[in-house]
This record gives C-alpha cells, sequence and structure tokens, in this order.
C-alpha cells in the first residue's frame, strides 16, 4: 500500500520530523517526511496496510510534546512501491497552502537541564544547551521552513560532534536546528557599560555575583535584554527606578526555582503549573507573610510578577549565589520596544547598568516576557507573548476573508486573522512614536510572511488620531482593500465572543479609554453584539463623570475624584485643601480645579471604569498619582484583598445607567468609620453588581444567555468574581477570557474577527 500524508499545525520546529521517521521505522514502512513550508509537513508510506495504520494511531497518540495536528489528510496513491527505507528529505520551499505555522520560543527542557549540570556530557555549563523539545523558535526565524539557514543560527556551523547527532535518528538532537555546544555555538561575554571586554573564564556566573554584589546588569535572552539586579539591595533598584523613569512600576523578578518562589510567594497548584510550563510566563503571585524582598520591587502591591528561568543561562545566574531572585524587567526606554541588538543596548542601555552580559546570536524578533495571573483556577492574560506569541487562537468557523487588525494604541498588539486562526504577534507596546510604529509594521509584516497571507481588509480603532488608524490608512491605499474601523469596546466584547464562539452576548467592557461612537470618552460599557454585524448596540453604561483638565485628570486620580465629589454635591474645598500636597502644582492647581468646578467649562466627561476606580483609590488616600497604566486600579484592588462590602448599597440605575457619584459620596461620608480595606471592597462591590445588573437586566430583556466580561479592569480578580456570581445568580452565563488578554493587547484580535467574520 501507498499513502500520501499531509500533516498541518505546529509541525515545525517540533521534533515531528523526526518523530515521523522513528514511527515509520518502528511500523517498518519506507517512504520520505519532508517539511513543506507553509504547507506543514508531507509524508509518503509503503508498506503493510496494517504497518500503515499502526502508524496513523502513532502520528496522533506519540507525537512530540510540543507538536500540535490541526488536520491530517491522506490519499491512497496507485503504482509500485519505490522506496526501500524511509528518509527525511531536505526542505522542500513549496508553500501552495498557508497557515502552518512557527511555535513560541520554549524553555529549556528538563533532559537539556539535565545535561547542562552533568560533568560528563560535552553541553555540560553551555548556557544555551537546546534540542528538538526545548529552546528558541519564533525570536531566531527570519523565515520559513524552519531550517537552520532560514535562522540566526545560521552563523554557527556545526561541529563534527553535533553535526553527529544531527545526523542520527536515534539521537534527541536528530534535526534540531537550534543544535550547538561550547565549540560552535553561541558564546557569551561579558563587557562593562561602554563595551570594554570584561575578563571573566565564566561570564555567566560572574554576572550572577555581580548582581548579587549591587550592580545593575543589562543581559541578554532569547528575545532581548532584561535589565537586572539584586531583589534584596535597594540601592542598585533605586538607581534603576531613577534612570528607568519608574518611581512605583512594579519589577518582574526570576526566581531561583519553585521553591524559593514560595518563600516569598504564595504559590497555587494552577500557578505552579503555569510557572513551570514550558512556556514559562510571569505569573503575578500574591506576596505571603514571609515577603523578604525589597519593598521597591512591586510597591504598595500585594502581588509580585515572578518568573522561573527559562535558559541555561538563566540557571546558571543562581549557580554562586544565595539570591532566592534577581529582578529580571523588559530592557526598554521610555515608550520604545524592547531593546534586542548589541549595538543598540550598548547605546542606549549603557547609561543605566554597570555591565552587559551579551552573547553573539542574533535576535530576528524581539519578543518580551507573557505576563499571567489566575483568577481561581482560571489563567488569565496580562501580556500574551514569549512562550506563546506567534501559536494561533483557534476558531470554531472560518473567517470569510484574511484580516489584518492593528490594535489600538496603549499595550498593543497585531492580529493576522487567517481561515479558523487568529494569530496574535508579540506585545508591541504603546504605540506612541516612530519606534514602536515600525516595531508594529514590522510584526504585521513578520505575521503575513509566517502565514503566507495577504490580508483583504484592515481593521483598526476608531479613533482619528491613534498612530495605528493612521497606519491601517496608509496600509489599505498601499494595497487597495477595504478599511474598517472597529469601536474600542465592540473589539474587546468580539475579541471574547469569538473565544467562546458566541453567537450572541450581553458585554459588560470596563477599562481606561475608548472612542466612542458619539466623539466621547468611554469607559464603562454594556453592549449588545452578534458577530455578523460591524455594528452594535450600547445597552448601558456608567455614569458621565467630568474629567478636569482632560488628559491630565486620567494621570490625577484627585482630580478624578474632585470632579465626582463636586457632581455628588458634596463640598470639596476643604478636602481638596487637606491633600493639594499631592498635586504636582500643589495649592494653584487646588484653586484652579475649584475654579474650573465653579464654572463647569472646558470640561469633558468620561464613563470609564478606570477614573471611578482612580477616584475611589485618591478619597481612599490609597494612590493620588497615576505614574504607571492601572496603577490606582490594582492599587485598590490591593487595598480590597481582605475587606468585605459594609456599605451593601444599592446599584442606583436609570436610564440604562450606573450611578457612580452616589458611591463615591458614601464612600467619602464614611471615611472615618470603616476601614480603608472594606471601603475598598465596597466600591468593587457597587460597580460589579451595578454592571451586572445592567447587563442581566438587558439580557432577560433581550432573550440571551450569555454575559461577558472585558476590558482591562476584567483582569481585576474581585471585580470578575463579584460579576460572575451576580450573572450566575441571575441564570445567566458569565464569560471571561481566557486564551487572550482581556486589556488592550486582546484589541487587535478583536477588530479582526468583526472584520473577518461580519457582513462587509
Ligand atoms: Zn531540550
Ligand atoms: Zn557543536
Ligand atoms: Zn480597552
Amino acid at each position: 500500500m501507498r499513502v500520501k500524508i499531509n500533516v498541518t499545525g505546529i509541525v515545525q520546529g517540533v521534533g515531528f520530523r523526526p518523530f515521523v521517521y522513528r514511527m515509520a521505522v518502528k511500523n517498518e514502512l519506507a517512504g520520505y517526511v519532508r517539511n513543506r513550508g507553509d504547507a506543514g509537513v508531507e509524508i509518503l508510506l509503503e508498506g503493510d496496510t496494517q504497518n500503515i495504520k499502526n502508524f496513523m494511531g502513532d502520528l496522533t497518540e506519540k507525537k512530540p510534546p510540543l507538536a500540535q495536528i490541526d488536520s491530517v489528510k491522506s490519499v491512497e496513491l496507485s503504482g509500485n512501491n519505490q522506496y526501500e527505507t524511509f528518509t527525511i528529505y531536505k526542505s522542500s520551499n513549496e508553500a501552495e497552502q498557508s497557515g502552518s505555522i512557527i511555535p513560541p520560543d520554549i524553555a529549556i527542557c528538563n533532559e537539556c537541564l539535565a545535561e547542562l549540570r552533568d560533568p560528563k556530557n560535552p553541553r555540560y555549563e553551555y548556557f544555551f544547551i537546546t534540542c528538538t523539545n526545548c529552546g528558541p523558535r519564533f525570536t531566531i526565524i527570519e523565515h520559513l521552513p524552519y531550517d537552520r539557514e532560514n535562522t540566526t543560527m545560521r552563523e554557527f556551523p556545526l561541529c563534527r560532534f553535533c553535526q553527529k547527532e544531527y545526523s542520527d535518528p536515534a539521537n534527541r538532537r536528530f534535526h534540531a536546528q537550534t543544535i550547538a555546544c561550547p565549540p560552535c555555538g553561541p558564546k557569551a561575554y561579558l563587557t562593562t557599560k561602554t563595551g570594554e571586554p570584561v575578563n571573566a573564564k565564566d561570564p555567566v556566573r560572574e554576572a550572577g555575583k555581580l548582581l548579587s554584589e549591587g550592580n545593575v546588569l543589562a543581559i541578554k535572552g532569547y528575545g532581548g535584554f532584561h535589565i537586572a539586579s539584586s531583589v534584596l539591595l535597594e540601592p542598585p533598584m533605586q538607581r534603576l527606578r531613577a534612570t528607568k523613569h519608574r518611581r512605583e512600576k512594579p519589577f518582574a523578578i526570576m526566581s531561583k526555582s519553585i521553591v524559593t518562589a514560595k518563600s516569598f510567594a504564595e504559590v497555587t497548584s494552577k500557578e505552579q503549573e503555569l510557572l513551570s510550563s514550558p512556556a514559562r510566563p510571569i505569573v503575578l503571585l500574591n506576596k505571603n507573610g514571609n515577603y523578604n524582598l525589597s519593598p521597591l520591587v512591586a510597591p504598595n502591591l500585594h502581588n509580585v510578577g515572578v518568573m522561573l528561568p527559562y535558559t541555561g543561562l538563566h540557571y546558571m545566574l543562581f549557580d554562586q549565589v544565595d539570591d532566592p531572585a534577581f529582578v529580571m524587567t523588559s530592557a526598554n526606554p521610555p515608550n520604545q520596544p524592547i531593546v534586542k541588538d548589541n549595538d543598540d543596548a550598548l547605546k542606549t542601555l549603557g547609561g543605566t547598568v554597570d555591565y552587559f552580559l551579551f552573547h553573539n546570536r542574533n535576535i530576528a524578533h524581539r519578543c518580551d516576557d507573557s505576563v499571567m495571573r489566575v483568577h481561581g483556577d482560571r489563567q488569565v492574560f496580562l501580556r500574551r507573548s514569549r512562550g506563546y506569541a506567534p501559536a494561533p487562537i483557534r476558531l470554531k468557523s472560518k473567517s470569510k476573508r484574511c484580516v489584518v487588525g492593528l490594535g489600538g494604541e496603549l499595550n498593543n498588539t497585531a492580529c493576522v486573522l487567517l481561515d479558523d486562526k487568529a494569530f496574535i504577534s508579540q506585545h508591541i507596546g504603546d504605540v506612541e512614536n516612530v519606534e514602536t510604529r515600525a516595531f508594529l509594521q514590522e510584526a504585521t509584516n513578520h505575521l503575513h510572511s509566517l502565514t503566507n497571507c495577504h490580508s483583504e481588509m484592515v481593521v483598526c480603532d476608531l479613533h482619528p488620531k491613534f498612530t495605528t488608524t493612521a497606519l491601517a490608512k496608509e496600509m489599505a491605499e498601499t494595497d487597495g482593500s477595504p478599511l474598517l474601523q472597529v469601536q474600542h469596546h465592540h473589539a474587546h466584547a468580539a475579541a471574547l465572543m469569538a473565544e467562546h464562539n458566541l453567537e450572541e452576548a450581553v458585554t459588560i467592557v470596563c477599562d481606561g479609554y475608548g472612542y466612542g461612537t458619539d466623539g466621547g470618552a468611554w469607559g464603562g460599557e454594556v453592549l449588545f453584539c452578534t458577530p455578523e454585524s460591524t455594528d452594535f448596540m450600547r445597552l448601558g453604561h456608567l455614569e458621565p463623570q467630568p474629567l478636569l483638565g482632560g488628559d491630565v485628570a486620567s494621570r490625577s486620580p484627585l482630580r478624578v475624584a474632585a470632579g465626582m465629589l463636586a457632581n455628588s454635591g458634596i463640598s470639596i474645598e476643604a478636602w481638596l485643601k487637606e491633600n493639594q500636597g499631592h498635586l504636582p502644582f500643589g495649592e494653584t492647581e487646588a484653586r484652579l480645579i475649584l475654579n474650573q468646578l465653579g464654572k463647569g467649562v472646558g470640561t469633558i466627561e468620561t464613563t470609564s471604569c478606570g477614573r471611578v476606580l482612580d477616584a475611589v483609590s485618591a478619597v481612599l488616600g490609597v494612590c493620588f498619582e497615576r505614574s504607571y497604566e492601572g496603577e490606582p486600579a490594582m492599587k485598590l484592588e490591593s487595598a480590597a484583598l481582605n475587606g468585605k462590602d459594609v456599605l451593601k448599597l444599592n446599584p442606583l440605575l436609570h436610564d440604562d445607567m450606573l450611578h457612580t457619584s452616589i458611591m463615591l459620596r458614601a464612600i467619602f461620608e464614611n471615611k472615618q468609620k470603616f476601614s480603608k480595606a472594606d471601603l475598598a471592597y465596597s466600591a468593587h462591590s457597587y460597580l460589579a453588581r451595578g454592571l451586572a445588573a445592567l447587563a442581566t437586566d438587558s439580557a432577560q430583556e433581550m432573550g440571551v444567555k450569555d454575559v461577558g466580561f472585558s476590558g482591562g479592569a476584567a483582569c481585576n480578580q474581585i471585580l470578575a468574581e463579584l460579576m460572575r456570581k451576580a450573572v450566575e445568580d441571575a441564570g445567566l452565563r458569565f464569560w471571561v477570557h481566557e486564551a487572550v488578554p482581556a486589556g488592550d493587547g486582546g484589541v487587535s484580535f478583536g477588530q479582526a474577527v468583526v472584520g473577518g467574520f461580519s457582513k462587509f
């Protein structure tokens, strides 16, 4: 019998061909296997019918851990057998079909880790030890098919030892494109901040010692540079905060092991599973009672972002020190993408660090670490990047057209939707300047090239002034393809619905800001959407509140609080005077605010949920100034952690609007009576119950069974869980994001599905 099989999915770069070879040999079959670029893997089998049947069983049951099979198509061929043995053929460059994919970067596997520690192994202490089951992929691939010459490993010709393993079908590194060893692979070296070589026999462990002693280092990894420092000593972190202009923003840390992580944080089994998964994301862990790291790591938050080492190099950093963890924050100059090239690092990071730990392999595509948290036993993406991108999100049905979504402005990603696969890019960042715009463009081009598809439609935000809107218009014009602008919160809702294959849903979308269809500043919305329509119904929203000073107010929770309190009829003069020290321009600014309030002119309004949380944060004295995105709301959640609903306010709804002034007023008036924790919790409770009531009332009226929660505020565990309870108590199903970020990292995906599935 002769059969030709085509397998698509994540079948390149995951040891799939060697696996096919072993299964063919095991089942006494002849023929070949070859990569077909974007078209997946082609297998030709000759032999006994039963053996072929067994092979087909092995193909799906015994596949390599990282392989993901989307489809297996086989056709029987006529003619006589032509092969005597089974062979792995070199790649062909054919690319007839589209949509096959390359895997994300994968953390060092246990077998490689054991070899790293084995003095008898030729790769003993080799910092970039990898095999077919682990190592970089996305960050080194320039184009498909995934062969060494198409990656940045091409500059490291194999030595005889590696070549032998590479060609040995019985070896774990058979056809491992990242195979390398100390004589032939990438090298690590240490330099001063100006690039002068530092003579160190063991540069990686020397770097670990330098960190432990209080130096700040830039360390080159898979997808870019990290800035690293001690988590125990204050001076290096103070220096880092000053030079990075990050007064309060939490730093992610890399913990030596899961055991050391448990010494300072609570780790649930779900969190442990995520931390040690091949993707190795940063996971936000609650600090425990023995938390002894510097308060400068994650100031005034109840949690800390922790990841485990994911390369041999990371493990070796901890070898000769007692530090439980190191700060490992993405090295990016303000508002710029993570630094990936050695020259650029010297230029842009030299002023921040004392030393560089370089290696000499180029990074083809930068990729920040992913960030997650766990609600109960549900994973929540705060950032979906290394370890996940560009693996596609699988949809239940096929898109009408190939579409690209360019996202919004902050925490952006791009998304290419092709058939039933949505390829979301790595984290791009805030697209506000030429550098991030160029990165977005480059990432979008790369997605197009990896998927071998050219978008028939460009989708972007409704905001007329976003950089991404301008870029989308340019792209559409160049390609002569239609441009679709999707309202920000509609995109959030569409993303959630596509993730769960919902045909209709009422979705609560809460975040900081999105441009509304009326040009207003939206952010606490209840929407009804269906996949067919490019339009949606706005069923309800939060009470519009004044933003005194517009954009300035979004950085100043005190201003938002002042506007809201005045709105609720409270005389705020004394309170503002008391707190004027927290305003950047003190008394003058306080007077200006009062003056503006009296006149009510030049004030824009917002329905933003984020701003309401900001105001509560300021009234409770939790946070007066927003130095990073989401800061007041995150700190408010931390403050509410052990609180209870002491106010038990009935949500005040009318005209499809949830009043928020009365809630803030109640908090203000009860400041002396209850604890911060209880009042912070009460605010969460009011908003969650109120928004849930708006949504469930409408859903029941319309006969809709599904209610969703999306937007950046859906990362807030207290809001999400209180809302779930209220919705489920009303007999409806409650949905949250699991595969894409609830925040703006999921907007490009939402845009793409609106473009791809709607009747346009
Ligand atoms: Zn490995
Ligand atoms: Zn070698
Ligand atoms: Zn948003």
